[in-house]
């Protein structure tokens, strides 16, 4: 177990800047999930954590050492690649064995340790089997086991259940949650995926075009996010552009939208609503509750989801996104105007 502590790290690769100046701390024992677009420097950062890439400036610390002079085997770092890279003709054992080996560890420890970690991914039964029999779910677990049976001091996973298909990969989620907490281990994984981000970790890091745009717990960045790319990527949000006034943001059809009180006021332009917070009901003529924020808008369509119902609503020029539990109330029907309302609560100012 160790802290990981990355520190003002930039990367660059001819034209492209694959980190920029990027600093996050990955406490002890926490799982934290790397999200973001292709190409925004997720894989860059934990391969220049594991030693395979070195960085143009800044500095990675584990435990308070600097080590990104270091090379890979002196880093005590466990790795989980996207393909997983096990070796196909070898059995379970051996595979999970290999790190033992090559650093001579006693035969007997050997056997003993790769036993221990198969009963912990739950391959015990199947020690002797080759790679090429197992099934993709069993393949993920090899890998897992290997990265962990030399007790690594961090364990980084780049994609690991990308190659699942959905329900596989709901199913390893819980899995992969259960083994770390068993062994404690720092683990740092990345995923493109936002759900499995908001599912599976601690805190999450959100990267664009190699920075790190905002980290924070899954709830606060569902909930808080800063920017209106963060708020878009991570969920769904409407965004409404206005202006800063007294007593709320004023928006384009010239009604004030309030928020609630925990925000630092500085520049934002725009305020995010998720579809789930508005409650959506017929416009009537009567006043909304003047606690809530309102406004009017038309029905453009709704798609029957089963759970929800989500709304499409137009409003002075833009499609705003509404999703109603499904309560077995009928549809408002295309073309009704409709009141949407939210607590101030759930206005979230962004850039
Ligand atoms: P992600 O894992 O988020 O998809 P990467 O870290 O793989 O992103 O890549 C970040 C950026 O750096 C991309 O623009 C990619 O093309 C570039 N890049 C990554 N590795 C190399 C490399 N070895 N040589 C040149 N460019 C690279
Ligand atoms: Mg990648």
């Amino acid at each position: 177990m160790a802290e990981v502590n990355v520190i003002k790290v930039s990367k660059q690769y001819g034209e492209s800047r694959a980190l920029d100046d990027v600093s996050i701390r990955f406490a002890e024992g926490g799982l934290y999930g790397l999200l973001g677009p292709s190409g925004s420097g997720k894989t860059t950062l934990l391969r220049m954590i594991a030693g395979f890439v070195f960085p143009d400036s800044g500095q990675i610390r584990i435990d308070d050492q600097p080590v990104e002079r270091l090379p890979v085997e002196r880093r005590e770092i466990g790795m989980v690649f996207q393909n997983y890279a096990l070796f196909p003709n070898m059995n379970v054992a051996d595979n999970v064995a290999f790190g033992l080996s090559v650093r001579h560890v006693d035969k007997s420890e050997i056997k003993r340790r790769v036993g221990e970690v198969l009963d912990l991914v739950q391959l015990g039964s199947l020690h002797a089997r080759r790679i090429n029999q197992l099934s993709g779910g069993q393949r993920q677990r090899v890998a897992l086991a290997r990265a962990i049976v030399t007790r690594p001091r961090v364990l980084l996973l780049d994609e690991p259940l990308s190659a699942l298909d959905k329900s596989l990969r709901v199913d390893m989620q819980v899995e992969l949650r259960r083994i770390q907490r068993d062994v404690a281990i720092t683990t740092v994984f990345v995923t493109h995926d936002q759900e499995e981000a908001l599912t599976l970790s601690d805190r999450v890091g959100i990267l664009r075009d190699g920075r790190l745009i905002q980290e924070g717990t899954a709830r606060e960045l569902y909930d808080q996010p800063a920017s209106e790319f963060a708020a878009t990527f991570l969920g769904d949000a409407n965004i409404l552009n206005g202006r800063l006034e007294t007593g709320g943001m004023r928006i384009n059809d010239g009604s004030l939208v309030r928020f609630g009180s925990r925000y630092a006021i500085s520049n934002q332009t725009k305020c995010a609503i998720r579809p789930e917070k508005i409650a959506l009901r017929r416009a009537t003529g009567e006043a909304a509750p003047s606690t809530h924020n309102w406004l009017t808008a038309q029905v453009a369509h709704h798609v029957f989801g089963g759970v929800n119902t989500t709304y499409m609503l137009d409003w002075c020029g833009q499609r705003l996104k509404v999703h109603v539990q499904n309560s077995g109330d009928d549809l408002i029907p295309v073309g009704s105007q409709v009141t949407l309302s939210w607590s101030p609560d759930s206005t979230i100012l962004i850039h």
